[in-house]
């Protein structure tokens, strides 16, 4: 069994990533960590828990300590560091960690774009994993920083991913949905976001054009089809919607494009990871569906589901409907597929 610290695990990315490795085949997580706020409490007294499991029982005396190496190390020599810190606290904190030799496993987006780290979506992009070697050689740590896209990005790349390997992308418009468990707690305001709809949110559509141009792309280069995003924010709990508008490079009709979402598979299934859902993009033919409250739990909440694929008359293309989890497969169970993804690959 690997031994894991979860760094910001009181919050609510943190709380995800302990109950998805609570009782996995491989990790266990032996220190849990936070802001000083925390450090120092029991981690039921840290941690408001805000789940529908309880919270582990093993786990809940557990002391919490600061994120610092040493702090870590004084509890346990861990193998691998999972992330959900905020940006602001992620960028120094993971750095010093993978140059204390730790591999750091982030949903943070403060290392997403830097050349050197890999932004992986598993059954998109593993074979960016290749980018740690570069990483190690140029700074010169024997630790590692692997980052996964933003929960809407990582929503869209899923879905792309069949369409960009037997089609190719031309151009491309989302228009996101997105449930206000993606802001954190305690998030937006309930008085702003009952009964409404905000259609801004700071930097979300940037970094999805940015993030998903990098994962399409070669490790060393982003990919170069034309994107553009429209992020809101809308009153659902989890799960984010996405209307996306494609035109593919070779002409694609909507049967042929939801064949192709439905035989796709990536590494993480042909390798049998734990994590992995068997299917990772699931298409329902229904009129009315995807629906977040019926569909984000899907495959555990680590697959997306399409519908309503139909032709674009003005993209001269096709459109669909995406639905994913945006803190399972959108954050904290994309970084677990992540470490399960190194570990195959003997990177941990
Ligand atoms: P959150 O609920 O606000 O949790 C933040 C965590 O970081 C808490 O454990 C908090 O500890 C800790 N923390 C805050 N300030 C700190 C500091 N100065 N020093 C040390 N620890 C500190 O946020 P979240 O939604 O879980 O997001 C975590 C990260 O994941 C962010 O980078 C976010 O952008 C990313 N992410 C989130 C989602 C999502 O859907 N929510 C999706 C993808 C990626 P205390 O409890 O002690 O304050």
């Amino acid at each position: 069994m690997m031994k894991a610290a979860v760094l910001g695990a009181t919050g609510s990315v943190g709380q995800i990533f302990v109950q998805l490795l609570c009782g996995h085949p491989w990790f266990e997580v032996s220190v849990l960590a936070a802001s000083e706020r925390s450090a120092g409490l029991k981690y039921s007294e840290a941690a408001k828990w805000r789940l529908p499991t309880s919270i582990p029982e093993n786990l809940s005396n557990l002391d919490v300590v600061d994120i610092t190496p040493e702090a870590v190390r004084s509890i346990e020599d861990v193998d691998v560091v999972f992330s959900a810190l905020p940006s602001d606290v992620a960028g120094k904190t993971e750095e010093s960690f993978a140059e204390s030799g730790y591999v750091v496993v982030s949903n943070a987006s403060s290392h997403r774009m830097d050349p050197d780290v890999p932004l992986i979506n598993p059954e998109v992009n593993c074979d960016h994993v290749s980018l740690i070697d570069e990483q190690r050689r140029k700074r010169k740590w024997s630790g590692a920083i692997v980052t996964n896209p933003n929960c809407s990005a990582t929503v869209l790349t899923l879905s792309l991913k069949p369409i960009y390997d037997e089609f190719g992308i031309k151009r491309m418009i989302v228009s996101t949905m997105q449930a206000i468990s993606g802001a954190g707690y305690p998030g937006v305001a309930s008085l702003d976001i009952v009964d409404n709809v905000i259609p801004f949110i700071r930097n979300e559509e940037e970094k999805m054009q940015a993030e998903t141009l990098k994962v399409f792309g070669s490790p060393s280069k982003p990919a170069d089809f034309k994107i553009s995003a429209s992020c809101h924010r809308v009153p659902t709990l989890d799960g984010h919607m996405e209307a996306v508008f494609v035109e593919p490079k070779r002409e694609a009709d909507p049967d042929s494009l939801m064949a192709a979402m439905e035989k796709f598979v990536g590494e993480p299934q042909k390798l049998g990871l734990p994590t992995a859902p068997a299917k990772p993009v699931v298409v329902r033919r229904e009129e009315n569906r995807p629906q977040t409250r019926l569909d984000r739990m899907e495959g555990n909440g680590m697959s997306v589901v399409v519908g309503r694929v139909r032709k674009d008359p003005a993209l001269m293309g096709v459109k669909y409907i995406v639905l994913g989890h945006n803190t399972i497969r959108g954050a904290a169970g994309c970084g677990v597929l992540n470490a399960e993804y190194l570990k195959a690959k003997k990177y941990l």
